[in-house]
């Protein structure tokens, strides 16, 4: 292979990177090289100060900071999701920030989930992340059904990727929807959701996806595309913060249509503080909100979603597969002969944004990564995932990554831990 493993091509690729002032926004650690923007993405300052300009409103106006200060809290979880539609090529009105994935995929399986007759299934895949398969399973429950039978995982030939071809193939006239992740969480497969879209509504099923490993790292046209909702996290790729509020976004053709889940915040705002008795829900996305909005976790996003704005989520994108793919390059040029495989699909429009690194000895190897100054994460029972982020991730970073790999490997520096997963991996 042609690659080119010096240290000077890293550098030089920094110099060409028109992204590489993005870097100085935010708080990255001195001597650490953060590889895990695809689990937690880091703090900006710009997501502080829009905390810390909420916190003041609330600080300065008390119960005043609804309607006042710098970012009214009445409307905010409007106006944000008006800014996160570009991330996810939406109208703005199709997306609120509300929530948790979780909590937003029960709101939604809760009022698109409709068996009607024989037509009571819902298809999933059996590599989707654990959270959305429990709250599939538990939806069905509450509508009398079992999810031995009434939930068909879509199965993987190999345990990294789901084919296309097998989920189509289980959108029978039993299915009533189908919902899978856009990006797989531990493989990074980039399932083809515009034609996934027009398979499950050619056979009348609806569709969903979950965004979390997808949304701040690849450009999407959920509205174009009319796939009927998705709902996604905003503490991984889109910075902000642990626990985040998360956000969903709901096609306009199904506006007016009922939330499974009531609550008066997703009421019509005008009419929100009338306090009646008979629910009137606002005519958009906003109508799938619940409670009261969790205004402190919702505020970095303000910061976060300037950073976006200003970055573009098609550079963003572009940076994104050009460092994975040298990521890649490095890999198999410098690690062959340690028994590593790559467990991502290698074409640039099947791949997410990290790269998926197997080895039997994975959880070991990420120790010492950790204790050498690489945050990677590990997934079980194989899989190191490393994500370059394009806001915040150097190329000298990737290269210094591999390199610190096969040091790791060379003087066999992770036998000194156990192969055991921690707590929290
Ligand atoms: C991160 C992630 C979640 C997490 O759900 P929360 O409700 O935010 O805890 C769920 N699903 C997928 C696919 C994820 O990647």
């Amino acid at each position: 292979m042609d690659v080119d493993v010096s240290k000077e091509y890293a550098k030089s690729l920094d110099d060409q990177d028109e992204l590489a002032a993005f870097r100085k926004e935010f708080y990255v650690q001195p001597e650490t090289i953060y590889m895990d923007g695809n689990s937690l993405g880091l703090l900006s300052k710009r997501a502080e100060k829009s905390l810390l300009d909420v916190l003041d409103s609330w600080k300065q106006l008390g119960i005043g900071g609804w309607m006042q200060g710098k970012y009214p809290w009445y409307y905010l979880s409007e106006e944000l999701g008006e800014k996160s539609a570009p991330l996810v090529g939406a109208k703005s009105e199709e997306v609120i920030v509300s929530g948790s994935t979780t909590t937003n995929l029960h709101q939604l399986v809760a009022t698109f989930y409709q068996p009607v007759g024989k037509r009571n299934k819902i298809v999933a895949d059996e590599l989707n992340f654990p959270s959305d398969i429990y709250a599939l399973q538990s939806q069905l429950k509450l509508h009398g059904l079992d999810p031995e039978e009434h939930l068909l995982q879509v199965s993987s030939p190999d345990g990294r990727q789901i084919l296309e071809g097998d989920i189509i193939e289980a959108m029978t006239e039993e299915v009533a929807l189908v919902v899978l992740p856009t990006v797989l969480y531990r493989s990074g497969q980039l399932l083809d959701i515009q034609r996934l879209t027009e398979e499950a509504h050619k056979r009348g099923i609806l569709i969903g996806f979950d965004g979390c490993h997808s949304v701040g790292a690849i450009p999407h046209r959920f509205h174009e595309w009319g796939v009927d909702f998705a709902y996604w996290c905003n503490y991984k790729y889109v910075n902000n913060g642990p626990g985040g509020v998360a956000a969903l976004f709901v096609h306009e053709q199904h506006f007016g249509k009922n939330p499974g889940l009531a609550g008066w915040f997703g009421s019509d705002k005008h009419s929100q503080f009338d306090m009646s008795h008979t629910f009137q829900p606002a005519k958009d996305a906003g109508a799938y909100q619940i409670g009261t909005p969790h205004m402190l976790s919702t505020a970095p996003l303000i910061g976060s979603l300037e950073l976006f704005q200003e970055a573009t989520i098609e550079r963003v994108r572009k940076k994104s597969l050009h460092a994975t793919r040298y990521m890649m390059d490095l890999i198999n040029e410098e690690l062959w002969s340690f028994g590593f495989a790559i467990g991502n699909p290698d074409e640039d429009h099947r791949r997410g944004g990290h790269v998926c690194l197997e080895h039997p000895e994975a959880a070991r190897i990420c120790k010492s990564l950790k204790d050498y100054g690489v945050v990677p994460d590990f997934r079980a029972p194989n899989v190191i995932r490393l994500a370059p982020v394009a806001l915040y991730n150097t190329y000298v970073e990737v290269w210094e990554t591999v390199q610190l790999l096969k040091r790791i490997m060379d003087e066999q520096l992770y036998l000194k831990y156990e192969n055991e997963r921690d707590v929290i991996a």
